[in-house]
């Protein structure tokens, strides 16, 4: 039978230790060094001084684990949650790293020979993509010429642009071309494009027919300053991410991560609770409930609170949406804690800490609960009210005023609040809710003075706009990014 998630896990940390990599921890969901990043979103994170020559370690090859959280941000999945088969909030990014060591030719050829042999995945099925050399960048010849090499056929190997094949640690530092593999899952499954009268992107569509499974960046330039020419380094690196979940799929011959043995447990615990079958077809609620408590118990393991501001900010959005999506199921009683629990359960081993904090996740994911259902209902009454005033209006948009009044007054998170309303057929002004986070930000922000002043809201505010853009000056640093 397939090879389980944990399986994977451990094969690909053996397949790299056994080329002379060494087996690193996984780094915390808060970043230590970098105060401007919201969560660790990719394998490099914890390696970002090691790759610009700042720390040195006694090794130049490693592989890891990640644990990562893509939710706020540049890299923000949110929305996606349980509406794509794969993404998630919370997802553990499996890597290997080179430092100024090995380069593209054993980085592809270590790629192909761990999907095709250890994995050993259907290679009809397989296709890559090279940088094409968009925006003055050389295109990635030496790479096409390394995947031919390994067999892969010329037709199958794409050439795309800056967006999903060039990467950059940010304005300035170490960045190059990258090559992604993809695998294919059938051109059966709905396409956005398709059914919108155009043709399928087929590896550069948004749709899950070709699902990117593993990204190799090759940092081999740098850039001192901004929008400067690119130098090439002299000892360029290696930074690959591929997602364990994604990967447990393909080799689980699934088509959704949500049908692996990552996430089986969990689904079944929320179908248990509601009492009803879980299907594909209107299983959203009972995946973002799913991943949502993935993301919770693992924040709340690394420290991260509940909390009006930043990341505490975040985990809260997070786990009121699952509560409220929990509701939507008809879980009138509080249910979170015990989904969290089922988490706990199924990745304790692989993650001790869950497991030594049990008691204290259980805790924080029940009051979070209880004291959101306490406002749940008085916020939804408002927001009835506000409806049935502005049809009488004939209006179809909340103001930015009142969205924030129940962000304040109802801890209703402003997206959860915009999610209502859609499925009433109403809009949220979001940018109008935005303004008044601004202001209040800046009345803080000269009201007081020192880090405090810009204290609850200036988080959330930096995490949208960024620090520069909000604060009007540059080089305070820069939106972390990973692979
Ligand atoms: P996509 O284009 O599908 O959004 P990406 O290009 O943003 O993915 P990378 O930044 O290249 O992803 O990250 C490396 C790998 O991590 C991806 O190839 C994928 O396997 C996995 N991955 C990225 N984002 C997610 C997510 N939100 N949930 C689960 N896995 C993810
Ligand atoms: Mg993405
Ligand atoms: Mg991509
Ligand atoms: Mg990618």
């Amino acid at each position: 039978s397939a090879l389980s998630a944990s399986q994977i896990r451990e094969a690909f940390l053996q397949f790299f230790e056994g080329r002379g990599h060494r087996r690193v921890a996984s780094s915390s969901l808060v970043p230590q060094n970098d105060p401007t990043l919201l969560f660790t979103n990719a394998g490099m994170v914890q390696f970002k001084d090691v790759f610009t020559g700042r720390e040195k370690r006694d090794y130049s090859r490693a592989t890891t684990s990640q644990k990562c959280v893509r939710a706020g941000g540049k890299h923000n999945d949110l929305d996606n949650v349980g509406y794509t088969a794969r993404h998630h909030t919370f997802f553990e990014m499996l890597g290997n790293f080179s430092f100024g060591d090995y380069f593209k030719a054993d980085a592809i050829a270590y790629g192909w020979e761990f999907v095709t042999k250890t994995l050993g995945l259907d290679t009809k099925r397989l296709a890559v993509t090279v940088f094409n050399g968009e925006g003055g960048v050389p295109w990635d010849e030496e790479a096409f010429e390394l995947w031919a090499k390994q067999g892969v056929p010329r037709e199958r190997i794409y050439k795309l642009g800056l967006k999903d094949n060039f990467w950059a640690m940010g304005d300035t530092g170490p960045c190059g071309p990258c090559s992604e593999i993809h695998f294919h899952q059938g051109d059966d499954i709905p396409c956005a494009e398709v059914t919108a009268g155009r043709a399928c992107q087929g590896v550069a569509c948004d749709c899950d027919r070709w699902l990117e499974i593993w990204n190799l960046v090759f940092m081999q330039f740098e850039r001192k300053e901004k929008d400067a020419p690119l130098i090439p380094l002299p000892k360029p690196s290696i930074d690959t991410g591929a997602g364990l979940e994604r990967i447990a799929s393909v080799v689980q011959g699934k088509r959704s991560n949500y049908d692996t043995d990552l996430f089986q447990s969990i689904i079944s615990r929320v179908s248990e609770l509601v009492g009803k079958r879980y299907t594909q077809e209107d299983g959203a609620s009972m995946r973002v409930v799913a991943d949502h408590a993935r993301a919770a118990a693992f924040l709340i393991a690394d420290g991260v609170q509940p909390s009006n501001e930043g990341r505490g900010y975040v985990l809260r959005r997070i786990m009121r949406r699952a509560i409220r999506h929990g509701s939507i199921l008809g879980l009138n009683e509080l249910f979170f804690f015990k989904v969290v629990d089922r988490v706990i359960e199924l990745m304790g081993d692989a993650y001790p800490e869950l497991r030594d904090s049990r008691t204290f996740l259980i805790e924080v994911s029940r009051h979070e609960e209880e004291s959101f259902r306490r406002t749940l209902d008085r916020g939804m009454k408002m927001i009835d009210e506000s409806v049935a005033k502005l049809k009488q209006a004939g209006e179809k948009k909340l103001s930015g005023a009142d969205i924030y009044y129940l962000h304040g007054t109802y801890g209703f998170p402003w997206d959860l609040t915009e999610i209502i309303l859609r499925e009433r057929g109403f809009e949220a002004d979001v940018e109008g809710f935005w303004k008044e986070i601004e202001k209040e930000a800046l009345k803080n922000k000269f009201a007081g003075s020192g880090d405090k002043a810009v204290g609850a809201v200036y988080q959330q505010v930096l995490e949208r706009v960024g620090q520069s853009e909000f604060l009007g000056y540059e080089g305070v640093g820069h939106e972390g990014e990973g692979s």
